[in-house]
């Protein structure tokens, strides 16, 4: 019998698809089965209607995203009925569904007179986690942590029953056969009563309560108690994150039509927020934003029934670990920190972080591409037969894998300076090796030597007989850029820190893979010491262009620890050329500035004083003060930049529009080299990418003189601009160079 063989590809596993199709073939008399097939879904359909079937498939649900639909016909015996057949692994592919936020109609199920009514891990077809409690692929719960646990009979027969919402659902569980909370004490002694209940009231009491959440722990405060949680975690300065309901969110943050929907989405991401005041809750953020989440399971959402206030959530773990996944590591490494521990009993089989999503002013931006946004399948222009795996950056660490045509990005993996996120990532490279099954023919890494990955990328090398790739920091960010859509692109790269054979990089401008022109080589006199105490880089910028005495002038005004001494320490320093490396970074420009306006001296987390000073200029009048940038054979002049900011501040101009005038100067002598670079090249792509591109000011302006220029503006969209989305740009530099 003449049979249509429809082959789906995209996101169609773990959204609900499969259900989808049954009861389409079933409304439509259509007989045949659907079926799993890793990446794939495979329908095969017998009947009348096929033509109308295929249409109706070809529209989807809510959640999946069809990206390939490809139908065929053979010839067949005849079927009786339609099924859902077994999953089956397809050996060429492999993929790996996000995590889901609990759906509005779950939501209802818990507060509402239902069988799930109080029961937080409820969730459906469309909601619930994946990733994170996925064992191997295709996803079924005898291939999850969920195989733990049983189903009921009730469960048992909504799940097999194709009317129901839960029909092939692989987390359904209930109350009765599902996963149980239980709330401790440091002691680990159960606490009687309800363990929400009793959660809200032990954190409005101003308590610490460690939470199992779906990708790891969070701990849970109200906002009052900030500061003594700060003192606790060793965080003097870093933003917190708040988790609140949308009216309480409403309630203190300004939230544009965009980020409400992001806010809403499935995804469920921190989103930063403006302050409806800028100088609000600054225990919680010092700087003018606030990184909210929405609830995103049935446990956050029963919790926010018992509380009227929001709370801060930030994920579990001591200073540069990853978070924390489990009851023992939580009990034994939180003890000094939380009192009371909510604990579920189902394995987090992969951690993931919280999603942080930034919109600029151009576009959404991935600051952080973690819990519902990855692991990704990321369908790529560029398709060669070669496997090949890439191991990120050292900050922001993810990894990513290529296989015929296709990117597989993995969460974010933290900082990747010490065993425990170097175990981490390895881990995390093993699963997305097993779960593509590939066996690499290249291993794409960073060219600083002394990386943690760089080590792994040899014993990979060795162990799988692999070629190595080492890949350029920015060429690997201009490498993700590539993949928006375009052949040649003119690049800005953007950021704070980036290892290159001559220096550290990070204010390049690029023409395809090769350096056209960037910020000028400034001075860090003590290396690393620069990037802690911004107060260095004033000196290092300001060498060039002021007499000793001068500068001295300038940096008794400014803060270094050691006072005097080391003022003259770090002038003899730079005299004598010892350590003292050269750098074109931005993000050291930024802090520079900020330190020279008193905004922010020492560095307690990554790009803070850059971050400080955005928090500034945002607050500048635009029409108040202009600085020019002199760009001269390629190279923007940042000193120049620097000293007139010295002197607008001498003369007493505000610090606002001092901020905002350093991030016009910049923007303007970026644009110039790019239109530069473009008028040079013929390539009227314009892309920038980096870490500097999540700002909210600099891309905006480059934007606007480039398009004013007729020319196209490109921004990361599918990957974070940032150094998480270094394992992907290395991953594409490598299939770019590979020759079949
Ligand atoms: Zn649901
Ligand atoms: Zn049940
Ligand atoms: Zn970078």
């Amino acid at each position: 019998m003449r049979t249509a063989v429809i082959e789906v590809s995209g996101i169609v596993q773990g959204v609900g698809f499969r259900p989808f199709v049954y009861n389409k073939a079933k409304e439509l008399g259509i007989r045949g089965y659907v079926q799993n097939r890793g990446t794939k879904v495979r329908i095969v359909a017998q009947g009348e209607r096929v033509e109308e079937f295929i249409k109706e498939i070809a529209r989807g649900t809510p959640l999946s995203k069809i990206n390939d639909l490809r139908v065929s016909f053979e010839e067949m015996e005849e079927f009786d009925d339609f099924e859902i057949k077994k999953s089956e692994f397809d050996v060429s592919d492999g993929f790996i569904p996000a995590d889901v936020a609990i759906c509005d109609e779950c939501i209802k199920d818990i507060l509402g007179n239902t069988r799930f009514h109080g029961y937080w891990a409820t969730s459906c077809v469309n909601c619930g986690p994946r990733f994170t409690i996925i064992e191997s692929i295709p996803y079924d719960r005898e291939r999850t942590s969920m195989r733990d646990f049983p189903m009921c009979e009730e469960c048992r027969r909504d799940y097999e029953n194709p009317a129901n919402r839960r029909f092939h659902a692989q987390t359904i569980a209930c109350e009765k056969c599902g996963p149980k909370l239980k709330l401790f004490d440091a002691e680990k002694r159960e606490i009687e009563g309800d363990p929400i209940k009793r959660t809200a009231e032990l954190l409005k009491d101003g308590y610490f309560v460690a939470i199992k959440g779906i990708g790891g722990f969070h701990i849970a405060s109200v906002l009052d108690r900030a500061e003594e949680l700060r003192r606790r975690l060793r965080r003097p300065r870093q933003p917190f994150a708040i988790m609140a309901t949308l009216e309480m969110a409403e309630r203190i943050a300004e939230i544009s039509e965009e980020e409400r929907k992001w806010l809403l989405s499935p995804v469920r991401p921190i989103v930063i927020l403006r302050k409806k005041n800028r100088f609000d809750f600054p225990e919680v953020s010092h700087l003018h934003t606030l990184g909210i989440m929405l609830p995103y399971t049935g446990l956050h959402y029963l919790l926010f029934q018992n509380l009227d206030e929001p709370l801060i959530m930030t994920s579990a773990n001591e200073p540069g670990e990853p978070m924390v996944k489990s009851e023992e590591e939580a009990f034994e490494k939180l003890k000094h920190i939380c009192h009371f521990y909510l604990i579920h009993n189902r394995r987090i089989v992969n951690r993931c972080d919280d999603s942080v999503v930034k919109l600029n002013g151009v576009s959404p931006v991935y600051v952080r591409m973690s819990r519902g946004l990855a692991p990704a399948k990321i369908e790529v222009k560029w398709k060669k037969d070669v496997e090949i795996i890439a191991l990120g950056a050292e900050l922001n660490g993810s990894v990513c894998i290529y296989k015929k045509g296709s990117c597989y990005i993995s969460q974010y993996l933290g900082h990747v300076r010490n065993y425990d996120v170097m175990k981490y990532l390895e881990e995390t490279a093993e699963f997305m090796m097993r779960v593509t099954q590939i066996n690499p023919d290249v291993i794409a890494h960073d060219m600083h030597p002394a990386f943690l990955t760089t080590r792994f990328a040899k014993e990979l090398a060795e162990k799988f007989q692999a070629r190595r790739i080492e890949v350029q920091h920015h060429v690997a960010h201009v490498a993700s850029l590539l993949a928006e859509g375009c052949d040649e692109i003119v690049a800005l790269a953007s950021d704070g820190v980036g290892y290159a054979p001559d220096g550290i990089w990070g204010g390049e401008v690029f023409v395809n893979f090769n350096r056209y022109g960037g910020l000028r080589k400034v001075r860090m006199p003590g290396g690393d010491l620069a990037t802690r105490y911004p107060s260095r880089m004033v000196a290092g910028i300001l060498y060039d262009v002021l007499d000793e005495d001068e500068l001295r002038g300038i940096l008794r005004n400014l803060y270094f620890p050691g006072g005097e001494r080391e003022i003259e320490v770090v002038l003899r320093q730079m005299e004598r050329d010892v350590n003292v490396p050269r750098t074109s970074s931005t993000g050291r420009v930024l802090d520079a500035a900020s330190a020279l306006l008193g905004i922010c001296h020492e560095r307690t987390y990554e790009g803070e004083p850059a971050m400080s000073l955005e928090a500034y200029a945002l607050y500048g009048d635009p029409d108040a003060l202009r600085i020019t940038a002199e760009v001269r054979n390629g190279t923007v002049d940042t000193a120049g930049i620097l000293l007139e900011a010295y002197e607008a501040m001498r003369e007493g101009a505000r610090k606002e529009d001092i901020a905002l005038a350093v991030h016009r100067a910049l923007a303007d002598g970026f644009s110039e080299l790019l239109l530069e670079a473009s008028e040079k090249s013929g390539i009227e792509n314009i892309g920038m990418t980096g870490g500097v591109a999540a700002n909210s000011i600099i891309p905006k302006l480059i934007k606007e003189r480039v398009e004013k220029e007729g020319k196209r503006f490109i921004l990361n969209r599918l990957v974070p601009p940032g150094d998480g989305g270094i394992s992907f740009g290395q991953c594409i530099y490598a299939v770019i160079q590979h020759e079949d």
